[in-house]
């Protein structure tokens, strides 16, 4: 029973160590508030790694995930494109510099669905077009 109680701690306390808690846009607004557009020398932090909200690590790159806010207490929100999740990060360490992860969030809406809505719409004028030239003819 103890060691069944132990494994499922620590699990549970791994888990925790390797996931960020996913919230909805208004709640990651609502936790970011207050910030600034950033002004902290942050090329110090390349390549740090830092747990998305996409469930993997990522290392840091000004250039492929713009830190988008700074807040006070060096806490960051950085934006990746490439998976599209935003999260916010404090910063820790002196030396050897961590992010730590502490709300992350699916930034905007999936781009895919939007394109099948513009082609059934596009084929839909093109068919009633047709219809006022056949009427125009006779
Ligand atoms: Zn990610």
């Amino acid at each position: 029973m103890f060691l069944k109680e132990c494994t499922s701690y620590l699990t549970i306390s791994i888990i925790k160590l390797f996931m960020v808690k996913v919230v909805p846009l208004q709640e990651f607004y609502q936790n970011t508030f207050g910030g600034r557009p950033c002004q902290l020398d942050t090329s110090i932090y390349v390549g740090t790694e830092f747990n998305c909200g996409c469930g993997s690590s990522h290392r840091w790159d000004p250039y492929m995930m713009p830190v988008i806010r700074e807040l006070p207490m060096l806490k960051l929100v950085i934006d990746n494109p490439s998976c599209g999740y935003v999260t916010f990060v404090k910063i820790k360490g002196f030396f050897k510099y961590r992010f730590e992860s502490i709300v992350s969030c699916l930034n905007g809406i999936e781009k895919p669905q939007k394109k099948i809505k513009k082609n059934t719409i596009t084929k839909k004028t093109k068919k009633t077009k047709k219809v006022l030239k056949k009427k125009k003819v006779k």
